[in-house]
């Protein structure tokens, strides 16, 4: 441009210059030129980047020169400007206006030429004309070196602007692409993208092995194609594959959809996401998304769902399952069709077995239990396994009063057959506890409480029993829970008490000791018989606190008694094996100042029912501590002699019954009295006749040789005042 506009200003100059000067000045011109040409040249070589201050300054040195170079000859020779060919002239200033306006990428530049040709070419022409003709030349020629600037700095702003933007979207394109390639690398994930036609587009390596071919063999693919496998020669398309490709044609967007495919032959399953496209013209151009091989995922997901509804043992439905299925039959019950039932079967003497011969053996048992139960049910019933030896089934279709009844039955007399296992002939019971659903209620999980309510008093109706739930079982378990929770506050609301039942020596009829036995007089229910309340406190727990109580109470009324005067506390199995117990009996010992050797506690033949080293175990810390242990109600439970071998009991208590018996000429129970008092004998024991109420008892117990003897005879249960007011002042007390 420079060059170009040096040929009108020979045109116009030359005549008045002469040669020698034109040439040196275009000599100049042409240096000029070149330099910026080269510095041009360095700059674009550094494409994005803004060349460094000081080159950029040099630049705009240059180009200031240039533009004197140009200011120059009109402010030498004015009035060849003037006087020389108009046309040339305007030529020279137009193509050095243009020069100012593509100079606009170097806006500065721009500036410093526009400035120094505008403002050396209007002081030379104001000098040569003057005010006649010169002030015009001058205003004409700064005003198209205004224009030529303005037009530069604008197209440099525009230029600008559209240089941010530019940038601008290529810095989000590269943000982008790093955020892709970092997103496939760190995740098991991956891109997919197809076009219109949903053929895949741009498959990325990683998209590529999931698919099991070569990223450019699966360029263009349909994609429902490339992941149907044989399912898309033969038509028939998983649900999911289908549903996909139903969405993609719907050009629906999704997310987290779990599709079913075939890679390489092998089912897999896929997470995928996606979102149509548009290209630039706002047109359709696809889909993309990510996508993920959740294979293990859904598949442990499945193996948990399974785990989850089934019992590993057995195989049969676990208790979830049962109810799922119990709500369903439930609900067509609620249908004109009929009814459904739940039978709650429990296993007797699991336990037992288990113990005895270990969890092996009972684990086959339970195995064998599920099998013939599976054996037994018809269509419509499912039984399952609800929880360690019990056993639920869900009737559907006849569950009719007499059809749950026959069903239980069998169930009974089939399950509860001998099993062999292992060699071991294994012999169990069973009872069952049913609730027919009759619209009477509301969730699966009552009407399993409702089976199991009447389970529980199958239970206690004994062993091969089947009882239906009745309304009435509810009131009682109710009456039963408001007793649990009043005992449980029993002792905090001083509702508790004790009577003191005098214990004689046979010969000399005078008190050797007292049982203390233990009163709840409750605000809520009134006066409750300790054979009512004590198996509620032990089934609950409440026995320990309860406990702890009577003893500490019971030491500190013994306290008050003469020295010779022993003190009789029952204990619950449950509160001597609690790990608390020798620690509350040192307690309640030492609270009292009772002596050790005062105190009896009195245990029952239940005990030995628990674990047997543990019960010894007490038994050592008790009579370490100096107290004796007597055997009570014996003759009631197993009356086993060998429990008198297992333990030194200091005393062994004969229950009513025995005494009943041997005064009815009971030739079992005087057999077993006699039996008992020798072996007592030998073995340096007391033994005390319970419950003896006249004088024939009397008579008959002090024929077999029993040493004690406690009875209504000689005095029933008192309050701890009286039981005092019986010694006198020497100490000495007789009852009678
Ligand atoms: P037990 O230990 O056999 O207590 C003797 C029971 O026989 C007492 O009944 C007593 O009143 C009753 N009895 C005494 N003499 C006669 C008699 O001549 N004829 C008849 N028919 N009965 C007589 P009670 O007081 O109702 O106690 C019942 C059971 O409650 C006790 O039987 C004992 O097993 C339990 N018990 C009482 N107090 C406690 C206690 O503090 N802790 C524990 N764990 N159990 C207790
Ligand atoms: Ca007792
Ligand atoms: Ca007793």
């Amino acid at each position: 441009m420079l060059l170009a506009a040096t040929i009108p200003v020979f045109t116009v100059f030359s005549d008045r210059a002469g040669p020698w000067t034109m040439g040196a000045w275009y000599a100049i011109v042409c240096a000029l030129a070149a330099a910026l040409i080269r510095m041009e040249r360095g700059f674009a070589q550094q494409e994005h980047a803004l060349p460094a201050a000081p080159d950029r300054h040099h630049h705009c040195g240059t180009i200031g020169l240039a533009g004197l170079a140009f200011a120059l000859p009109i402010a030498l020779f004015p009035g060849a400007a003037m006087a020389g060919p108009g046309p040339h002239f305007a030529a020279m200033q137009v193509l050095l206006g243009v020069y100012v306006v593509a100079l606009a990428m170097a806006v500065r530049a721009a500036l410093a030429f526009a400035a120094i040709f505008g403002i050396g070419g209007a002081v030379g022409l104001l000098m040569a004309g003057g005010l006649e003709w010169g002030a015009g030349a001058a205003a004409a020629q700064l005003c198209i070196a205004g224009l030529a600037a303005a037009g530069a700095v604008i197209l440099a702003r525009l230029s600008a602007s559209l240089n941010t933007a530019r940038a601008g979207a290529r810095e989000k394109e590269e943000t982008l692409s790093l955020l892709l390639r970092e997103f496939e690398h760190d995740r098991a994930e991956w891109l997919w993208q197809v076009d219109g036609t949903r053929r895949m587009r741009h498959v990325s390596p990683r998209f590529a092995t999931a698919l099991g071919i070569e990223a450019q063999a699966a360029e263009g693919l349909p994609l429902i194609e490339a992941i149907a496998g044989e399912g898309w020669k033969t038509g028939a398309l998983p649900a999911s594959l289908r549903d996909l490709a139903e969405r993609l044609k719907r050009r629906e967007a999704f997310s987290g959809t779990i599709v079913r495919v075939q890679v390489n032959g092998t089912a897999r399953w896929w997470e995928l996401s996606g979102t149509p496209i548009c290209d630039e013209g706002g047109r359709f151009a696809g889909f993309r998304g990510v996508g993920s091989d959740v294979t293990e995922r859904t598949e442990n997901a499945q193996k948990v769902a399974r785990l989850a509804r089934y019992d590993q043992l057995t195989g049969l439905p676990n208790r979830m399952m049962l109810n799922e299925n119990l709500r369903r039959a439930m609900t067509d019950a609620a249908s004109p069709h009929g009814h459904c039932a739940f039978l709650s079967i429990d296993i007797d003497r699991f336990k037992t077995v288990n113990d005895t011969l270990g969890h092996a053996i009972g684990d086959a048992l339970l195995v064998q239990v599920a099998q013939r139960l599976r054996e037994m049910m018809g269509a419509g019933d499912m039984c399952g396994r609800m929880d360690g030896d019990e056993f639920g089934i869900v009737m559907t279709g006849d569950a009719s009063a007499a059809a749950v009844q026959a069903m239980a039955a069998a169930i009974i007399e089939r399950v509860s057959r001998p099993y062999d296992i292992d060699r071991h002939a294994v012999h169990i019971g069973l009872r069952i506890g049913s609730a027919t659903y009759a619209g009477n209620a509301e969730t699966g999980e009552s009407l399993m409480r409702r089976a199991d309510l009447a389970l529980e008093w199958a239970k206690e109706a004994g062993g091969g029993v089947h009882l239906a739930y009745e309304p009435g079982m509810q009131a009682e378990a109710d009456k039963r829970r408001a007793l649990e929770n009043a005992l449980h506050q029993a002792v905090e609301n001083a509702e508790l008490d004790l009577q003191f039942q005098p214990v004689v020596d046979t010969e000399s009829e005078s008190i050797v000791g007292f049982e203390a036995l233990l009163r709840w007089n409750s605000a809520a229910h009134g006066r409750i018989a300790p054979d009512v309340f004590i198996p509620i406190a032990e089934r609950t727990g409440a026995i320990v606190p309860i406990g702890e109580w009577v003893l500490n109470r019971a030491c500190e009324e013994a306290a008050k008694w003469p020295a010779h005067v022993r003190l009789a506390v029952n204990v619950s199995p449950e509160q001597l094996l609690h790990e608390n117990f020798t620690r509350a009996l040192s307690h309640a010992l030492d609270n009292s100042g009772l002596s050790p050797a005062r105190l009896e506690l009195e245990v029952t033949e239940s005990v030995f029912l628990r674990d047997g080293a543990a019960v010894q175990a007490t038994f050592r810390r008790i009579e370490g501590l100096g107290c004796t242990i007597a055997l009570d109600d014996f003759g009631t439970g197993y009356s086993s002699l060998g429990y008198l071998r297992t333990h030194r009991f200091s005393t062994i208590k004969i229950d009513r019954s025995f005494v009943q018996g041997a005064t009815k000429n009971s030739a079992e129970s005087v057999a077993i009295l006699r039996a008992v008092v020798a072996l007592a004998d030998a073995l340096d024991m007391t033994t005390t006749a319970e419950g003896v109420e006249n004088d024939s008892e009397l008579e008959n117990i002090r024929r077999l040789g029993c040493t004690r003897i406690q009875g209504y005879l000689f005095g029933s249960p008192m309050d701890a005042r009286e039981a005092r007011a019986l010694f006198g002042h020497g100490g000495e007390a007789g009852v009678r």
